[in-house]
C-alpha cells in the first residue's frame, strides 16, 4: 500500500517540486530496451556522433587534441573509425581537468563528482543536470530487473549514508521519499549487524542494495547464526565484483537471485544484470562501449580486455573514449529476456587486480585469490599485494588450522606461478581492511596499477 503511495503520489510530486523529468525518462527507457538490437546499435551510434561534434565545438582539450592528430569527427562515420581518437586516461583527466569542461554551458547546474581515488587516482569530474535526471532514470530501469518496483523499502549495506549529512530535511526525504536504511559498511562490527538482521525482519524490504561482499559477509553471519526468513523481492550486488562463492551464500540465505550491477562514480550505471543472470546488459542509452587488447581468459575460447567508455549524455564534461580501469569480458550473445539492449559476459576486474609475472603474464587476481584460498591449508581469508615486480605481500586470516604446512604451500604456489625469482611475505592479519570507500579488495597490484596510471593516451 505505502509502496504503491509512494511510487504513484509521492515519487511524481518530489520530481516535479525539484522540476526533475526522471519519471518521464523513465516510461521512455522502459519502451526503448524492448527495441530490436539493429534499432538500438543506430540510435546509440548517432549519440556517439553527435556526442563527439559536441565536444569538438565546446570542449578545449578535444579540439585541441583531435587538431594537433588531424581528425575531425566528421571523419568517424563507423564504430572501426573511433581507433582513430586518442584513449582518454585517469592520468589525462587529472592534468586537463579545466580544459575538459565544456565552454559557453550554464555551471550554475551542474553537479560535481568525485571518485574515491580505489585505483590510486582520484578524480573530478563535472556532470549537468539533464545528464544526471536522465542517468537516474537509467538506473532505475534496471534497478527494477531485479524484482524491486519503485516506493518499496529498500535496506542498504553501504559507507556513508548521504541524508544524514542533510539535517531534518534529509531525515524526512529519506523516510518518505526513498525508504532506505542502512547498516553502514565503515562502521560493520556484530552488534550492528545483528540490529540491521534485527530491522531487517521488523521491516522487510523490497530490496536488498550494497557492496558485493558486504553483503556476503551479511548473508554469511545470516547463514551461521541462522537468521533465515527475510524475503526481499530483489538483491543488487554492486561497486565491486561479484564472486561465484559471494553469490552462492547470498541466494542461499534470502532465497532470491542476486542481481549484479556495475558502474562508477564518472559515467554511472555501464551494465546490469536482468532476471536471467546470464551476462550483463549494457546501458546503451547512456554510454558507449569498446574493449580493447583482448586477451584469452583460458576459458572455452574467451577473452578478456580493457574497456573503453564514452558517455553519450554528459555534456558538462563529456568522456570520450575513457580508460576506467576495468577488464571485462565482451558478448556477442542476445538474451533470451528479449531486451534488445547488448551484453557483456561479466566484468572481471580492475587492471590493478591483476598481476604482471616478471615474464609479462597477467595473471587475474580473482583467480589468484581463490587459488591460494582453496589450496592453502587454514586460509580464512587472503588478499595478495604485488608491491613490486619481483616482491609479493600475502595478507592473510589464519584460522586454526594454519601452521608450517600452510606456509609451505605458500612458497610452492608462489614458486610454481611466479617462478623462483619472486619473493613473498607472509603478513597474519585478524580481518582483510577495507578501502575507505568501504569495499574490500582482494589483489592490489602496485605495478599494473602505475603501468596503467601513466600509459601514453593511444
Ligand atoms: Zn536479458
Amino acid at each position: 500500500m505505502w509502496a504503491w503511495w509512494n511510487r504513484q503520489v509521492l515519487q511524481p510530486l518530489a520530481a516535479w517540486k525539484n522540476g526533475s523529468r526522471h519519471l518521464r525518462y523513465l516510461k521512455e527507457l522502459e519502451r526503448r530496451q524492448w527495441d530490436s538490437p539493429e534499432v538500438i546499435a543506430a540510435r546509440q551510434w548517432s549519440a556517439v556522433q553527435k556526442q563527439l561534434h559536441f565536444a569538438y565545438e565546446h570542449v578545449p582539450y578535444y579540439r585541441r587534441r583531435w587538431r594537433e592528430l588531424g581528425i575531425h569527427p566528421s571523419d568517424i562515420r563507423q564504430p572501426g573509425d573511433l581507433q582513430q581518437l586518442p584513449v582518454l586516461t585517469k592520468a589525462e583527466i587529472r592534468r586537463h581537468g579545466a580544459e575538459l569542461c565544456a565552454e559557453g554551458r550554464d555551471r550554475q547546474r551542474w553537479r560535481i563528482k568525485r571518485t574515491s581515488g580505489s585505483t590510486g587516482v582520484p578524480l573530478t569530474i563535472w556532470i549537468d543536470e539533464e545528464a544526471v535526471q536522465w542517468k537516474t532514470a537509467c538506473t532505475l530501469r534496471s534497478d527494477q530487473w531485479s524484482g524491486w518496483r519503485l516506493g518499496e523499502r529498500v535496506a542498504k549495506v553501504w559507507g556513508n549514508p548521504e541524508y544524514r549529512q542533510q539535517g531534518w530535511r534529509g531525515w524526512l526525504r529519506n523516510s518518505l521519499l526513498e525508504r532506505a536504511y542502512y547498516l553502514d559498511t565503515l562502521g560493520m562490527d556484530r552488534q550492528r549487524m545483528r540490529e540491521f538482521i534485527r530491522q531487517l525482519h521488523r521491516k522487510p524490504p523490497g530490496l536488498l542494495f550494497g557492496h558485493a561482499h558486504s553483503l556476503y559477509l551479511l548473508a554469511d553471519m545470516m547463514r551461521r547464526e541462522g537468521w533465515y526468513g527475510v524475503r526481499p523481492n530483489g538483491i543488487i550486488a554492486t561497486a565491486m565484483i561479484l564472486h561465484r562463492w559471494q553469490r552462492r551464500v547470498i541466494e542461499e540465505v534470502f532465497g532470491v537471485a542476486v542481481t549484479d550491477r556495475y558502474g562508477c562514480e564518472e559515467v554511472s550505471l555501464i551494465a546490469c544484470e536482468c532476471e536471467e543472470h546470464r551476462g550483463l546488459h549494457l546501458n546503451a542509452d547512456s554510454v558507449y562501449t569498446e574493449v580493447v587488447d583482448l586477451r584469452p581468459t583460458g576459458q572455452d575460447g574467451e577473452a578478456a580486455g580493457r574497456l573503453l567508455v564514452t558517455d553519450l549524455c554528459n555534456r558538462a564534461m563529456p568522456l570520450i573514449r575513457y580508460q576506467i580501469g576495468d577488464v571485462v569480458v565482451p558478448s556477442s550473445r542476445r538474451c533470451p529476456c528479449g531486451r534488445g539492449l547488448p551484453l557483456i559476459e561479466r566484468v572481471e576486474g580492475r587492471e590493478a587486480d591483476y598481476v604482471v609475472t616478471p615474464q609479462g603474464q597477467l595473471i587475474s587476481g580473482i583467480s589468484l585469490t581463490e587459488n591460494f584460498a582453496l589450496h592453502i591449508p587454514g586460509a580464512a581469508q587472503v588478499q595478495i599485494i604485488q608491491e613490486s615486480l619481483h616482491a609479493l605481500r600475502i595478507r592473510l586470516v589464519p584460522d586454526a588450522e594454519f601452521g608450517g604446512p600452510s606456509r609451505q604451500k605458500i612458497a610452492a604456489l608462489v614458486e610454481k606461478l611466479f617462478g623462483p625469482q619472486v619473493q613473498h611475505e607472509v603478513e597474519l592479519v585478524e580481518q582483510i581492511p577495507q578501502e575507505a570507500s568501504g569495499k574490500y579488495r582482494f589483489c592490489i597490484s602496485r605495478v599494473w596499477g602505475e603501468l596503467a596510471a601513466e600509459a601514453p593516451a593511444a
